[in-house]
């Protein structure tokens, strides 16, 4: 329901449990986050409301100053944490707003592979995916890509990759999410009011994008794979 993703200069998980409270107005039913430390990438997710995460992440702390997040509203799989984002398969985490409409197809694909899903959510597929074109060799950008191109239905997505502190990778085809580069940080977000406060400004992504950010760069490709340009928007204080 609601998406935030950071490559910052700090311990990012209070930035973004506090983005995560911004968009607390869309209605969400659980929420979580991923994290890369050290190469490291963990999460945490909790059931309710986001104080209950707050409260998982000071019983067990999550460092790491580059972090996505997410405020869920189900879709597929009821309300629990093995349903709540960021959903892990391997070295891949993602959260996402949206429907894959393909899921059950892409499980049973997933299934014959041994990559068995552990959640009743459409969204643990695109981990799944992206984990089984990791496996095969491919680059994060590259995995990320083919994934894409197996999804139908409506989506926007962060993800994250264990081994890659500076990286982030988002796309969107049918819901919303911006992208931003800041003064050594980058950060995606589904609208403004997530990212107000740590940015002025920022590009919506366009159908079937898929962004690359580093904390010092942002390279968009539209889903012929060409890189394109997207026009870069201020927020309004009011936003
Ligand atoms: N379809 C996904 C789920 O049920 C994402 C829902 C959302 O947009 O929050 O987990």
């Amino acid at each position: 329901c609601g998406i935030v993703g950071v490559l910052g200069k700090h311990e990012v998980s209070p930035l973004l449990v506090e983005a995560l409270k911004r968009l607390e107005y869309r209605g969400y039913d659980s929420a979580g986050i991923a994290t890369v430390n050290d190469g490291h990438l963990d999460r945490r997710r909790a059931v309710g409301k986001l104080i209950n995460l707050s409260d998982h992440l000071v019983r067990s702390p999550l460092p790491g100053k580059s972090g996505i997040g997410h405020t869920r509203w189900a879709t597929h799989g009821a309300p629990s944490v093995t349903n709540a984002h960021p959903h892990r398969a391997g070295p891949v985490a993602v959260v996402h707003n949206g429907i894959i409409e393909n899921y059950a197809a892409l499980r049973d694909e997933l299934r014959a592979q041994n990559l068995g899903p552990e959640s009743d959510t459409d969204t643990e597929t695109v981990a799944l995916l992206t984990q089984s074109f990791l496996q095969a060799g491919d680059s994060p950008q590259q995995a990320v890509a083919k994934t894409l191109a197996k999804l139908e239905g409506a989506f926007a997505l962060a993800f994250l990759f264990d081994g890659h502190d500076d990286l982030m990778i988002a796309a969107r085809r049918g819901s919303p999410l911006a992208i931003s580069l800041g003064d050594g940080e980058a950060y995606v977000g589904s609208d403004a009011i997530a990212l107000a406060p740590m940015t002025d400004h920022l590009t919506y992504l366009e159908e079937g994008d898929l962004a690359v950010l580093t904390r010092h760069s942002m390279q968009i490709f539209d889903e012929t794979g060409a890189p394109v340009t997207r026009a870069i928007e201020s927020i309004t204080p009011e936003a």
